[in-house]
Parts: structure tokens; sequence; C-alpha cells
């Protein structure tokens, strides 16, 4: 069992004024030691929501985690206790977002914030600390780390406070990382580069990776496999080669179309999905995508389609027209390559 994480059955909810939305439904997937693992879907699918539930930062109230099990390192994450989480976070688990000025403190030097995590949980003296932090800091790109130990995050430009979010973040060597949406206020050179940085220090320190993205050029870059959300559910997972090139849900097709592709065309048209997701303040009881399929059927919109194994173990969908019975239907031309 090489399970770094196994997340089953996750359901997370936030009280509105118009009531319950069932932000995350179901959502069962694991994550292999130094897998990195891509979650993608629209906005409002609950990745960000689920990711933020295995560190248990949802916000609570409004948000709640209903049921369902994380299990990492042999402990249920939504059971342990709010004193342990918060030696897991930064230790074990450790998060970076979108905007780092969100997670990096502007009245602290970038060398004690990367210090302060290493004192507290690895028990480093002052210098010992010092030392690794400047190490973190040549390890993540920045130059001359002497000088920009000393300096504040304002200091900084936007792609060094993401170097430095990433160097605060892996100081601790934590056995899982949360990246969401790491690079997608950066432009696409210092994109490229943090990238490759997340997967050299992914090979080096055997970390794991749950990428949160809707940018599928990324995810062909860095991910090993990956899990499509869809309305709070999962809809279907495989490795990067599966999702990519022999997708098998509708809504994957979708997605795969609407993806520039370079062996095509220019003035070829991108299939847009048509139509939005289900409200998730009363989500429908079939398929949540029912909705917006061209090959919806009867049955869809009355029953959920349960998890289909397809082509491999690694492949599954959630999809009737996996069912023996169901018509044969063809991906669009455009996905399939
Ligand atoms: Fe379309 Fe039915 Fe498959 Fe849902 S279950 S994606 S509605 S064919
Ligand atoms: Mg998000």
């Amino acid at each position: 069992q090489n399970n770094m994480l196994e997340v089953r059955d996750l359901h997370v909810s936030f009280q509105t004024y118009n009531g319950e939305v069932q932000a995350v439904r179901g959502v069962t997937f694991d994550v292999k030691k130094g897998e990195t693992v891509a979650i993608v879907g629209e906005s409002g699918c609950g990745k960000s929501v689920t990711s933020q539930s295995l560190m248990r930062l949802i916000p609570q109230p409004p948000g709640q985690i209903k049921s369902g099990e994380i299990w990492f390192d042999g402990k249920d994450l939504t059971q342990v206790a709010e004193k342990d989480m918060e030696k897991i976070r930064g230790k074990d688990i450790a998060m970076i977002f979108q905007d780092p000025m969100t997670s990096l403190n502007p009245t602290m030097t970038v060398g004690k914030q990367i210090m302060e995590g290493l004192i507290k949980h690895q028990n480093m003296g002052k210098d010992q600390a010092r030392e690794r932090a400047l190490e973190m800091l040549r390890l993540v790109g920045i130059p001359s780390p002497e000088s920009r130990i000393h300096q504040y995050p304002h200091q900084f430009s936007g792609g060094m406070r993401q170097r430095a979010m990433i160097a605060i973040a892996l100081a601790c060597a934590p056995k899982l990382l949360i990246a969401d949406e790491p690079t997608t206020a950066l432009d696409v050179t210092i994109q490229a580069q943090i990238l490759e940085l997340m997967n050299d220090l992914k090979e080096k320190l055997e970390t794991s990776i749950i990428l949160i993205t809707h940018d599928l050029g990324v995810v062909a870059d860095v991910a090993d496999r990956v899990v499509v959300m869809y309305a709070g559910k999962v809809i279907e997972t495989g490795t990067v080669e599966e999702i990519f090139y022999r997708p098998r849900h509708p809504y994957t097709w979708g997605l795969m179309g609407s993806m520039p592709r370079l062996d095509l065309e220019q003035e070829k048209e991108l299939t847009p999905i048509l139509g939005t997701p289900p409200d998730l303040l009363s989500p429908p009881k079939g398929c949540p995508f029912a909705a917006r399929c061209k090959h919806a059927m009867k049955v869809c919109q009355q029953e959920m389609p349960e998890t289909t194994e397809v082509d491999s173990e690694t492949h599954k969908v959630n999809c009737w027209l996996e069912h023996p019975m169901a018509p044969a239907v063809e991906p669009p031309a455009e996905v399939v390559g």
C-alpha cells in the first residue's frame, strides 16, 4: 500500500441564507507517494473546497465536512483534534495558493518565515534553521539568498514571491503539497519555471502533490494522474494519457475539446460546453451533467451513474454510456487525436 492519501466519500456543505450548498458530494480518490495528481474542472466544481477540506481549512461555519474519510499517514484527518491538525499543517501537509500574499506575512522577513516552521516543527536551532532557509532559497532559484533572506515579501517580484512561498511550504519537507492554481497569476515564462521547480522538488524530496487547476496545459506538463470533477463529484479519473487521449466521459470530451491544440488548424473553432452546472442547493438526483449532455438518456435524469472501470484499473468513469445496454457513442473528432 503506497498511498499517501486516501479520500473516501467526502461530503462538504456550506450553509447559506438560501439553504445548504452541497459543494462536495461523495468525492473519492487516492494520491500515491511521490505522485502528482491534478484535480480539474470548472470553477465551482468543488476542487478548491476538496483541497481545503484536506487541510481542514474550511471556514466552519458556514462550511462543514458532513461525512467521509481522509486517510493520511494512518490517521483520518476528519477525526483529528484541531491542535494535532495544526502540527500536520505546514509540517506534513503544506499548501500554496494562487496569490502568495494570502499566505506570506508582510511584516516578517522571508527568511524568518522559512525559519519559523523549522524551529517550531523540526526543533531546529536558529543557526541551523538559517542554514536550511538559505538552502531552500537556493533550491527554489532565488538569486543571492544571503541578502534576500533579510528582505520582506513586498521587496520580491511576483514570481519571486511565488518561489518564496514554495520555499516556506517545502522547508519542512512535507509529505503532501497542495497547490491551488499556483501559477495562474504569473506570466508564461515564470509559470514554466515554477512548474519545473515543483517537478524537481517532487523528485528530490519525494513529495506527493495535489495540483488544483483549470489549466489543462499545466496538467499535461506536470501531472501523473487526473481527477475530473463536476458539480461536486468526481466524474472521471485516469492517468494523464488516459484522460488526454482516451477520455470516456462526455464532460471530459468537452473539456479536452475546448483545449487549444497545436496540431489542429488555428481557425478550427473550439468546442465550448454549452450551459451551466447545476445549482448545488438542490442538485439533480441523476447525472449532474445530464442538462448539458448531448447523449443524455432517460436513465441519466433518474439515477446517478456508478463508477465503472474502463480500459485499465487506473481509468474510472461515472457515466451511463459505460452500461452494457447503452448505445455506442464515439467521442467527437476533436478529442481523439
Ligand atoms: Fe451524459 Fe448520461 Fe453520461 Fe451523464 S450519464 S454524462 S447525461 S450520457
Ligand atoms: Mg478555486
